[in-house]
């Protein structure tokens, strides 16, 4: 490149900076930027549009437009070759606008005299923030070298804009992450939660996005690639013994911490007046431009990577990080892109709220935040880039709904709602200690689902009768290593201990398919909820199954234990699972460990071959506990992960009450207890349709407790049977409907 071109470039951000550094307003300001690039580009127009909602942007400022058309002139996202370049985040540079695809002519703006025109993107880390303009009326297409020095006039646009430096009148002008905004997103935890913002990553601010020393910058940039190089390579030989998939991630790391074609472009960035951080911003933010356009996997994955080095080295050059130094806000909202479960627990119950830009309701965070009730929004789009540390913020955990910064009449709304949950928590306390008896007089047990120690306090509170399902995966999920013996015989004790005496039944590691141990050798498998998981990978290797029956002994110490494993599909499974148990009593016997008192040993009924297995199965087995989240799975064949799909069958569907109904009889019939302890357990009407075919235990979260016992309470069990015989006699698809309406006669 051109020193003469680098030199112009800086001369023209050292214009900017003085734009910057003046006292005038945001209009004036624009006005005076306009000027500046038209002048230094020697175009006859340079004009900026900003957004004034996601789908509008305005022309704010030009050189060389009519004036008039100020803040008259908009388009629509994707309108004209403005509204083009915002949607794309691509550049747009024709010798010849008015026949280039898309072209809209504009006459208010007068701008048919000009024939050559290039657009660049205004953009900061994948947040559109409008288009900057310059055309001519010339019919030339612009060089490399331009487009690339407006590029970089675009980028510190954008850090002025991040800095407020453009805030004046109307909505286009008005001042970044302060209007409110609605997120739609996906349930993770139910519940209501007002509270601040709380960034688990903070935005990185760069205040001086323009440098007068190039040498000083490219010093300071050299020297944090070679810190992060270094800390790169200090990852990846404490990692040489960890698992392939880190590895190869820390291989694709180092790749780009050493790339040259990053270095060069960076060091580009800076000759042109860009300060060190800025330039990798500039870098980083068309990186997620591309990410956005990508399909392949593979690739998003490593351009995921560099975003992730990007901040890594911005933190290195800002000292901005993690630990800020800030205290946690009043009411905290956690907002990230996503969170593992270590760093979730750490913050515990401090939190009131958690949303995440990924993350899925399967996913282990959304299993910490349903352990400690934590209302938990997933799948909030961009909700990290418009969010500041301290924001007002509502969760609305039930509907998957987050207003960020709302406007009076939402609070008012939201608070009523909160309210209500507020008074019904109240109502359920009152009766926490009242048997779930229907006005029919049938006793339901409802007992609770947990897996965590932070569980164990809701065993009390919430009135559950015991733990119907311990998922002990959960405990080797949290880790970042596989656990000891003697570290689980501690563990369950403690579970046992806090139980006093109700039943805790304890499922073996139920792993594979979405629960995957971080410090597992990984198995590409076509289909991981069809795969190699739960039960199957204790039989093929049962060294791990054995350690956790003999911690289970031992912790019991002479206590009863209650053993359940998990995805069993055939009673062969379960034999063999049985004798793992029996050798392993017998060999802590003769090592002279207490053995429990009494030892009863169940399965989970997960799979529909399940409830077809021969009659002495149903008469050997200790007990069966439905796990519905699969079982639906595999009823109907619609994956519980798959947001498209999830919600697509109900469980009040008449086949599938069918097939419980079966599973109810045949237990009957051979005398087997039966529980029910999926996620549609804790769905208050789910919750008595289920106990109406007849299961008499309900295996739920904590918080499900008081909601689905105050429904029984109120609920006569024969006549809601009558009403789902009907339904099905008349052979509608779901009963819901039927359901739904009779309890509304009820009051
Ligand atoms: C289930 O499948 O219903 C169940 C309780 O197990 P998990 O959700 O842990 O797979
Ligand atoms: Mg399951």
């Amino acid at each position: 490149m051109a020193d003469g071109t680098e030199s112009e470039s800086r001369k023209l951000l050292g214009r900017l900076r003085e734009a910057m550094a003046t006292d005038e307003a945001g209009q004036a300001r624009l006005d005076r930027i306009t000027h500046l690039i038209a002048d230094s580009m020697g175009t006859e127009v340079c004009s900026i549009y900003l957004f004034r909602d996601a789908e509008t942007l305005e022309l704010c400022a030009t050189e060389g437009l009519k004036p008039e058309s100020v803040h008259q002139t908009r388009m629509r996202l994707g309108e004209g070759l403005v509204g083009r370049v915002a949607k794309s985040g691509k550049v747009v540079n024709t010798p010849d606008a008015p026949s280039a695809k898309g072209f809209r002519y504009m006459p208010e703006t007068g701008e048919e005299r000009f024939s050559s025109f290039l657009g660049i993107p205004v953009q900061r880390l994948g947040e559109k923030l409008g288009v900057l303009v310059v055309q001519s009326r010339v019919a030339r297409e612009f060089s490399a070298d331009e487009v690339y020095a407006l590029e970089v006039v675009a980028m510190v646009l954008a850090e002025m804009a991040e800095l407020g430096a453009f805030v004046g009148e109307g909505a286009a002008l008005s001042p970044l992450h302060q209007k409110s905004a609605m997120f739609r997103g996906g349930t993770g935890q139910e519940g209501a939660a007002e509270g601040h913002v709380w960034l688990h990553e903070p935005r990185v601010v760069i205040t001086n996005p323009i440098a007068d020393d190039p040498h000083r910058e490219l010093e300071r940039l050299n020297e944090a690639i070679e810190e992060l190089r270094v800390g790169v390579d200090r990852m990846l030989e404490m990692s040489q013994h960890g698992d392939k998939e880190q590895l190869q991630v820390l291989e694709a790391y180092r790749m780009f911490a050493n790339s040259k074609g990053w270095m060069r472009r960076m060091e580009e960035d800076i000759a042109r007046g860009l300060s060190a951080e800025a330039a990798v911003e500039k870098e980083q933010s068309q990186a997620r431009a591309r990410m956005e356009q990508v399909q392949d996997a593979y690739l998003r994955e490593r351009l995921a990577d560099l975003d992730d080095l990007s901040n890594r080295l911005l933190r290195i050059l800002t000292g901005q990080g993690k630990q800020t130094g800030a205290d946690l806000p009043a009411d905290p909202i956690l907002v990230a892109r996503n969170i593992g479960p270590g760093d979730l627990l750490e913050y515990g119950r401090s939190l009131k709220g958690i949303v995440l830009e990924e993350g899925s309701v399967g996913s282990h965070a959304a299993i910490v935040a349903r352990a400690l009730a934590i209302p938990l929004v997933v799948h909030a789009e961009r909700i990290t880039t418009e969010a500041l540390n301290g924001d007002h913020i509502m969760v609305d955990g039930d509907q998957g709904i987050v207003h960020l910064r709302p406007e009076d009449s939402v609070v008012t709304a939201f608070r009523d709602k909160i309210a209500m949950q507020a008074d019904a928590q109240a109502r359920y306390v009152s009766i926490r200690e009242t048997p779930a008896v229907t006005l029919d007089g049938h006793r339901v047990n409802l007992v609770m689902n947990a897996g965590l120690m932070a569980d164990l306090p809701s065993l009390e509170s919430s009135g559950a009768e015991g733990v119907g399902l311990f998922r002990t995966e959960l405990q080797f999920l949290v880790r970042n290593k596989m656990p000891k013996r003697s570290e689980l015989v501690a563990l369950y004790s403690r579970v046992l201990d806090a139980a006093k005496g109700k039943r805790v039944v304890f499922r073996t590691l139920d792993i594979g398919s979405d629960k995957v141990l971080p410090y597992m050798k990984p198995t590409d498998e076509p289909n991981p909820a069809l795969g190699w998981r739960a039960i199957r990978v204790g039989l093929d290797k049962p060294g791990v199954m054995r350690m956790q029956l003999q911690a289970l002994i031992r912790a019991a110490a002479g206590r009863p234990l209650t053993i359940m494993f998990p995805f069993v599909a055939q009673a062969e499974e379960y034999r063999a699972a049985r004798a793992e148990v029996d050798k392993t009593v017998e060999r802590e016997r003769i090592l002279g460990h207490k053995l429990p008192e009494s030892l009863e040993i169940g399965a989970m009924l997960e799979t529909p071959s399940l409830a077809f297995a021969p009659q002495k199965f149903f008469d050997e087995v200790g007990f069966l506990s439905i796990g519905g989240n699969d079982l639906k799975q595999f009823f109907f064949a619609a994956d519980r992960e798959n947001e498209r799909v999830r919600r697509r069958y109900d469980t009040l569907n008449c086949s599938f009450l069918t097939f419980i109904e079966n599973i109810v009889e045949r237990c009957e019939q051979s005398g087997t207890q039966l529980s029910f302890c999926g996620e549609d357990a804790g769905r208050p009407i789910e919750a008595v349709c289920l106990a109406a075919m007849g299961i008499r235990t309900l295996s739920m979260r904590p918080a499900s407790i008081g909601p689905v016992k105050s429904l029984l309470l109120r609920t006569n069990l024969e006549q809601l049977r009558q009403i789902i015989t009907e339904g099905r006699h008349e052979g509608v698809q779901s009963v819901r409907p039927a359901v739904t309406e009779w309890f509304r006669q009820q009051g």
